[in-house]
């Protein structure tokens, strides 16, 4: 079965119903790029840059090389680079607060980013140039965003570097900005967000909404993608999504499972962004699910 999905990784998603579907994919590491064909996929919908920061903060080079040699293995395909989400699952030493009695709740993703300004305005002004010579509009997301306040508040963040960089003589262009839809209460108002795009992360949306750690075994019965308050939440993002003209992808686990696409699809998902080697096997299940209530 798997090898049969494979032989068909490369043609494009469309439901038995006839209705087409973007998968993108997750990159969380440089190395795959060596190795992973992007004929497989429509795009990047996920970027996890956490891995630049494994040794400390990268500089301002270091990230433009990496970016624009993400963009360049894109080969003309969109590509979604998420700023810094350092926090919670993902501590990073001299930039995580250390013995914060609860990470997940506390200053982590956009949080933190906004409480240090240093590193985020070195990673938007690399995000910045790389979109410069970038075949298609960059899109860079926001994680953990909770309020619209956030999202403008990295907008300004942005536009002033980009100013800067003007200022500077240095080649740049303004990203599309859009925001992760993690957090409960950003997928209840999620219409009253001004995002270039919204990219559901299933992964804390999940945690959030069952009150069940995503590093905690003893609740994983609980932390279940197939909560109905889970599709709810998925659903209206889809709704707001659709009713402001504001693309919805969904860049977490649930998108790199074959056995939710047919769920998915019926909550009106049309964006998938999976994990490389799920990549192949969510088409396979795409193209047997129907999108129809019937199906
Ligand atoms: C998510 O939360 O679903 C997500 C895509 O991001 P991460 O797993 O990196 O938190
Ligand atoms: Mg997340």
């Amino acid at each position: 079965r798997r090898e049969a999905a494979e032989r068909h990784a490369r043609e494009p998603a469309e439901t038995a119903d006839g209705v087409a579907v973007k998968v993108l994919v997750n990159i969380d590491d440089p190395a795959i790029l060596e190795t992973l064909d992007p004929a497989i996929c429509d795009g990047v919908g996920l970027t996890r840059t956490e891995f630049l920061f494994k040794d400390g903060s990268p500089d301002e080079a270091a990230q433009l090389d990496f970016y624009r040699r993400l963009i360049a293995w894109a080969d003309g395909r969109a590509v979604t680079i998420r700023t810094l989400d350092a926090g919670g699952d993902k501590p990073i030493p001299g930039i995580t607060i250390d013995g914060e009695a609860n990470p997940f709740l506390g200053v982590r993703g956009v949080r933190l980013s906004l409480a240090r300004p240093d590193v985020f305005r070195t990673q938007l002004r690399a995000l910045a140039r790389a979109a410069a010579d970038a075949p298609v509009p960059l899109k860079v997301m926001v994680p953990m965003v909770t309020v619209p306040a956030e999202l403008e508040a990295a907008r300004a963040i942005l536009a002033e570097e980009v100013a800067r960089l003007e200022g500077e003589g240095i080649p740049c262009a303004m990203p599309i900005l859009g925001t992760m839809i993690e957090v409960p209460a950003a997928a209840l108002t999620a219409a009253d967000f001004d995002a270039g795009f919204y990219s559901i992360g299933s992964n804390d949306l999940v945690q959030y909404v069952t009150a069940s750690a995503r590093d905690n075994s003893a609740v994983a019965a609980l932390a279940d993608p197939l909560n109905p308050a889970v599709l709810e939440l998925i659903a209206r993002t889809v709704a707001a999504g659709a009713a402001g003209g504001v693309e919805v992808s969904l860049c977490g686990d649930m998108a790199s499972s074959p056995r939710l696409a047919g769920t998915l699809l019926k909550a009106g998902l049309r964006v998938f962004s999976a994990a490389p080697a799920e990549v192949a096997a969510v088409k396979a299940a795409i193209r047997e699910a129907r999108t129809g209530a019937d199906g």
